[in-house]
């Protein structure tokens, strides 16, 4: 109630009405979340800083949330921040005039460059008073440094980033920084070094922001109107705005509507399109067929064959339809027929890897089908004996400016479901009607273009012949997927316990495998002294935002992927670990090196188990005593499609743990409730 209460006085007091918004304005919201760690107290900072960004300079909004949410643009943009920790130290060094050396000293004694920055430059003897930066004018900073190519790219960065550090503090240079007792404040150097390693570390997840965002606009609209929103006008601007961000996850679209006509009317204005990707619905691992049956019992379901490629998104729109493809990427397919785009589970831009789709695609489409959204698995395909590869076969194809003519590997793409056609989205349709629509608007073509293989049965022995049929014709497994009813719709970006996945190997040992993040190294023994012989692995917490070790690794390696790994990793190694890491204390468990977070690894485990030396979900399963960690790990290939903030989360391997104790104990499985 304090934080209903408080004015932009509280909050800057500079910033006049229809002035750009004052980035020191947000730097200190940030301060303020930084300083608490309850999420209603962050989302009320949160929601609050907006309100007063639309009260008084509403055409700042879109930048304000950009800087929040720690990214420039939407993800398929392909625009990132996460600049390398030596250019950024370059660059606090140049423009506050301090030895490297003291830099890196500092860097070892704090361990976060953001305070590193804030301390330095608060020892700055101040001349004369920098400018007062804007939000826009740091989003547009950020975004000069994020986009530089070519010769020269990394003094030019640079460049930019001492730009913006020597602007910074104009309002608190010459000021001390105290770390202990408030974290270095709100400080600008700060914020703006976190925002370019692509870290803001204060706890506020993008799903806050969202529902920041939401509550913001429904008490601005109301305050116009001179009311105050209620808890349902409260809970039903939240919701029409995560429903419309899940189908058209960008706020550079979503924003100027939603100032346009305001919140309640975004659903009319704004959904599904093609050229701007939505996060693909995810499936629940399940044991065993019975589990299926449990599950889904009584219901129609259907079971499809589960491809092992690489889930792909296409969009595309016909010429003569009336409409654009909202965001044509740079390579996007052009034809005849119209203009395609293919885009990865992480809605990255895949056209410059798969070119050959896109110019086989329009031969695909039926006369009369002018625009859709497909979801589909892109498969290494044998083109001798007809029928599909190994995933490993996909991934010796080069994943950047692939040649049509250079092409080897061929693929085959399975289409599965259809999110969006002629116009309409169909998402909230049944699976059913959606996989009607699908075979109706597509020529096949073998090897090329295929739906994927499915049986519509509930019974035991049919699903039992269907996945031995599946895996004998080179697939995973089956997807298993509800036919009818609202349950069957489309959701995306939510792993839905209305898609089941049985894999041939769930039927012994633990199951579905774990996608880890490389955190650090030891050296090998023997032979593999010049190399790392094993590797610290840690999952993800999102509410924490913090990496935690989960188990060291040193099988399923062969010698030429050791010295391919140790080349990649050694240029990523840092020097100490990053305060966002959380691991044990105790000496032995330390690595031999550190390294940035950046490689995503697919590994397997015979089971998990308690142990001290690692932290994952340790406040989960044992009050914070002991971590769960995997027995015998064994590395299965890189994860490259995944950054390591869509790592296997602590929940996860949790609830994994769980069900692995529960039904050792013959409870059965634990209710889902995710
Ligand atoms: P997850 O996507 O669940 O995080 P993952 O990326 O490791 O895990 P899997 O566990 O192998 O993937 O299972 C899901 C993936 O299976 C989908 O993302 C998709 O790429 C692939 N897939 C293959 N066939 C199908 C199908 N018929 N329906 C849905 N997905 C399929």
């Amino acid at each position: 109630s304090t934080l209903l209460k408080a004015t932009t006085k509280d909050l800057y007091p500079d910033w006049k009405p229809g002035e750009p918004v004052p980035y020191a304005a947000l730097c200190t919201t940030f301060s303020k979340i930084e300083m608490t760690s309850k999420r209603l107290e962050i989302l009320a900072h949160c929601s609050l800083f907006l309100r007063q960004v639309l009260r008084l300079t509403p055409g700042d909004l879109l930048q304000t949330i950009m800087l929040m949410v720690n990214k420039l643009a939407a993800d398929y943009s392909g625009i990132e921040l996460g600049i390398g920790e030596s250019l950024i130290m370059k660059a606090i060094c140049e423009s506050t005039g301090r030895s490297l050396k003291h830099i890196k000293d500092d860097q070892n004694e704090i361990g976060d460059l953001g305070l590193v920055a804030a301390k330095s430059r608060s020892k700055q003897p101040t001349m004369f008073k920098p400018k007062a930066l804007t939000v826009q004018g740091v989003h547009k900073g950020l975004m000069a440094i994020a986009t530089i190519e070519g010769q020269g790219a990394q003094g030019r960065k640079v460049d930019g980033i001492k730009k913006l550090l020597s602007a910074a503090d104009a309002s608190i240079a010459g000021k001390a920084v105290d770390i202990e007792k408030d974290k270095g404040g709100p400080s600008e150097a700060k914020f703006i070094v976190r925002t370019l390693e692509g870290k803001l570390r204060l706890g506020l997840a993008e799903k806050t922001v969202l529902v920041a965002v939401a509550q913001a606009m429904i008490f601005h609209e109301m305050s116009q109107k001179d009311k105050v929103p209620s808890t349902a006008d409260l809970a039903k601007a939240e919701s029409t705005l995560k429903s419309v961000y899940s189908e058209l996850p960008s706020y550079e679209v979503i924003v100027p509507k939603m100032l346009e006509h305001g919140i309640y009317n975004l659903p009319d204005n704004c959904r599904l399109q093609p050229g701007v990707p939505l996060k693909p619905m995810l499936a629940k691992p399940t044991k065993s067929i019975t589990e299926v049956l449990d599950r889904f019992d009584g219901k129609d379901f259907t079971c499809e064959y589960k491809y092992d490629g690489e889930r792909a998104q296409i969009h595309f729109v016909a010429h003569d339809a009336a409409m654009e493809l909202a965001t044509a990427a740079p390579q996007a397919g052009k034809s005849e027929k119209g203009v395609s785009n293919i885009f990865s589970r992480n809605s990255e831009d895949l056209s410059k890897k798969y070119p050959d789709i896109l110019a086989k695609l329009p031969t695909w489409v039926k006369d009369g089908t002018e625009s859709f959204v497909l979801d589909c698995e892109t498969v290494a395909w044998d083109t001798v004996e007809k029928k599909v590869l190994p995933f490993q076969q996909l991934m010796t194809r080069k994943r950047k400016d692939v040649k049509v003519e250079d092409v080897k590997v061929k693929v085959c793409v399975f289409a599965f479901d259809i999110l969006y056609l002629n116009g309409e989205a169909l998402v909230n349709k049944t699976f059913r009607e959606r996989r009607e629509h699908l075979r109706s608007a597509f020529n096949l073509v073998e090897g090329e273009f295929a739906f994927a293989k499915f049986g519509n049965t509930n019974e035991l022995e049919e699903i039992q012949t269907l996945l031995e049929d599946s895996v004998k014709s080179g697939c995973e497994g089956l997807m298993v997927k509800m036919l009818d009813g609202s349950e069957s719709s489309y959701e995306p970006s939510k792993r839905s316990q209305n898609w089941l996945k049985v894999k041939k190997d769930y039927l012994s040992g633990v199951g579905d495998s774990l996608d880890l993040v490389v955190l650090g190294a030891y050296y090998g023994k023997g032979k593999r002294t010049s190399w790392y012989g094993a590797f610290l692995l840690a999952c993800y917490n999102p509410k924490t935002q913090n990496f935690e070790t989960v188990c060291n690794i040193g099988t399923g390696f062969s010698e030429a992927i050791l010295e391919t790994l140790h080349k990649q990793l050694s240029g990523i190694q840092i020097d100490k670990p990053k305060p966002f890491y959380t691991n044990s204390s105790g000496n032995k468990d330390q690595p031999d090196v550190w390294f940035e977070p950046k490689y995503v690894w697919e590994v397997k485990t015979a089971d998990l188990t308690l142990s001290p030396r690692y932290r994952a979900a340790a406040d989960d399963v044992s009050g914070g005593g002991k971590g769960v960690s995997l027995r015998f790990p064994r590395f299965i290939k890189e994860r490259d499609d995944k950054k390591p903030e869509a790592a296997s989360t602590s929940r996860m391997i949790a609830e994994m743990y769980q069900k692995q104790e529960s039904v050792s104990k013959n409870k059965g499985p634990s209710a889902d409730d995710d």
